[in-house]
Parts: structure tokens; sequence; C-alpha cells
């Protein structure tokens, strides 16, 4: 863990965690109350422009979970994290990712009112029925790719309770 964390920048920018959630659940989330989820994959969109800057944000999220505080933490009840990208610097990049995931081809599915209390974003979490790779997230979030390139700092296999006949290798 503290190897991971060492990994990450002191730097200020904004992050996107990709989790893993292996069957439906509905879950308990802050003062939204129960929701539920479908299983797949969730894209949270956040920034990290406080002290400590994205290691500070982003161990903080990869570390288990003490005391859920975030309405993100409360979906860590059940999902695993599997992947985090980051862009570093300026600008706040969240609620662009976060509109940007739900638009086009392949788009995800908002999961409304979620991680948007401080905005007016419809979310911040988005759902996927396939797992959102490279090639997805590039040409989602276009050029700010390129300006400010992603970069994976996370690569997770999630467990699957099961691997029997499971054809949702991705
Ligand atoms: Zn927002």
């Amino acid at each position: 863990m503290s190897k991971l964390h060492d990994s990450l920048p002191d730097a200020k920018g904004s992050y996107l965690l990709i989790l893993f959630l292996p069957g439906s659940r509905t879950i308990q989330v802050g003062r939204l109350g129960p929701m539920v989820f479908d299983r797949g994959w969730y894209v949270y969109a956040g920034s990290a422009f406080g002290p400590g800057g994205l290691a500070a944000r982003l161990g903080r999220h990869l570390q288990p979970l003490v005391k859920a505080h975030w309405h993100i933490d409360h979906l860590r009840t059940a999902a695993k994290v599997v992947a985090a990208w980051m862009a570093i610097g300026p600008p706040v990049r969240e609620h662009d990712w976060a509109a940007a995931l739900t638009e086009g081809p392949e788009a995800g599915t908002a999961v409304r009112g979620f991680g948007c209390s401080d905005c007016r974003c419809l979310s911040h979490l988005i759902h996927f029925t396939r797992r959102p790779g490279r090639i997805l997230l590039r040409a989602k979030l276009g050029f700010d790719v390129v300006a400010a390139p992603l970069k994976e700092i996370v690569k997770q296999r999630p467990k699957t309770p099961h691997r029997a006949g499971s054809s949702t290798n991705v």
C-alpha cells in the first residue's frame, strides 16, 4: 500500500476511479438514501486540488475503508476499485468528464445525484455494463486526454465470485 502511495504525485489534478460491482446491490448512500446499483463497472469523476493533491485523495480512495464520508465511500462498501486514472494540473476536469461519459456512442448511465452535492451536474458516477478501458476513455474525454494524458496508475483485476462459465471477460 505504501508503495502505491509513493507512486502517486503530490500534484493537484483530476482523476477517475473505476470500480467493479460483482452483483446488483441496494446500498445506503448517506442522505441520498438507499439506491439500487446494477452489476457492472462504475466510473467516478473527482478532483484533488487541496493539500496533498492527488496522492492524498487517491491514497484515501484506494485504502481500506474506515468510515464512509463521501458518496463514493458508500459504494466502496460493495464495489472494488479496479483502476484509477488522472490528469495533473488545472483546469478542474471532473465535471466535464462526468458529462462526457454519458454522451455519444457507448455512453454510460448516470447515477443521478451521486457525488455532485457541491455542483450542478446530473451525476459524478457513471455506470457501464462493460469495463471502460483506455480506448473508450480517450474517445469520451477527447482532446483533454491529448492535452494532459490520463495516466493509469492502478490496474487490478476485479475479483469475481466465480470464473467457471463466465462470459464477462473484459
Ligand atoms: Zn459536477
